[in-house]
């Protein structure tokens, strides 16, 4: 089955709120939201009670997406400290929502290599999960593919830390690898070795992010809307379809229910 939904509140929602966006979403004939809690965990554990039952009474599946404030390769160690907070407050408050997945950017390289950035980012995804293992917390880690090429977060870096512990599962966010690999993502063969390579290691749905973009030299400079630019979502479509994946796929475009919307008419 393929979910689709919204990187937060749909634009059309007259109440900005969270339950309200949820309603809204069922009412446009999507299914899922991915709760942004971008500038900081903005729900209280009573809220998130709320939006939960309500999430689960229409039948719209939730995730979440960390605050964008996380850099676990700091090499300020309060920094760490305070972005493994982010990513834990952010887990806790997605297992009382019944969230799958809480989706987070992991990091920059800064001035160390990639491989030593691997390591220590590793080290810390490792400490989180841990922390939530012991909770009885089974909401996914879902490091995302990133989009600037200072950010770590290539797939097979994410798929490698994910060997190492259970619960770690990448996000793919197909828009990000187009920009990070100066429009990588030409042909459908180019969208199938992204599946072939997260299938060799996972066979549970997928966690997929969709935007056009715009990028330079340096990686991704801003979200667009799909159909107007690369990459061209026909070639995911075709292949959910033809190789009968599991997923939910959030539109992060500016124009994010239209957008939502149109990969819902391509799937059908
Ligand atoms: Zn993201």
């Amino acid at each position: 089955m393929i979910r689709i939904g919204t990187a937060g509140v749909p634009l059309g929602t007259i109440v900005r709120d969270t339950q309200a966006g949820i309603k809204y979403v069922r009412e446009i004939g999507l299914d899922a939201m991915e709760v942004e809690f971008v500038r900081g965990v903005y729900l209280t554990e009573n809220a998130a009670g709320d939006v939960g039952r309500l999430a689960r009474e229409l039948d719209v599946s939730l995730s979440v997406h960390a605050p964008y404030y996380i850099n676990l390769n700091s090499v300020e160690s309060e920094k760490i400290e305070a972005s493994k907070k982010r990513i834990i407050d952010s887990a806790r408050i997605a297992g009382i929502l019944g969230a799958r997945i809480v989706v987070f950017h992991p990091g920059f390289y800064g001035k160390v290599t990639p491989e030593e950035t691997l390591q220590k980012i590793q080290e810390n995804i490792i400490e989180v999960r841990e922390t939530l293992d012991k909770e009885g917390n089974n909401v996914l880690l879902g490091p995302e593919t990133t989009g600037k090429k200072s950010q770590f977060g290539t797939l097979e870096e994410l798929m490698a830390i994910s060997q190492t512990a259970k619960r770690i599962m990448p996000a793919i966010d197909f828009g990000h690898l187009h920009a990070r690999s100066n429009g990588g993502l030409k042909t459908k063969q180019d969208f199938e070795a992204v599946f072939d390579l997260f299938g060799r290691q996972f066979k549970e749905p997928m966690h997929i992010h969709m935007a056009g973009v715009k990028y330079s030299e340096k990686g991704e400079l801003e979200h667009l809307e799909i159909g107007a630019c690369q990459p061209d979502y026909k070639h995911l479509a075709g292949i959910l379809k033809e190789r009968k994946i599991e997923a939910t796929v959030i539109s992060e475009s500016p124009n994010i229910e239209k957008d939502a919307l149109t990969l819902k008419k391509m799937l059908e």
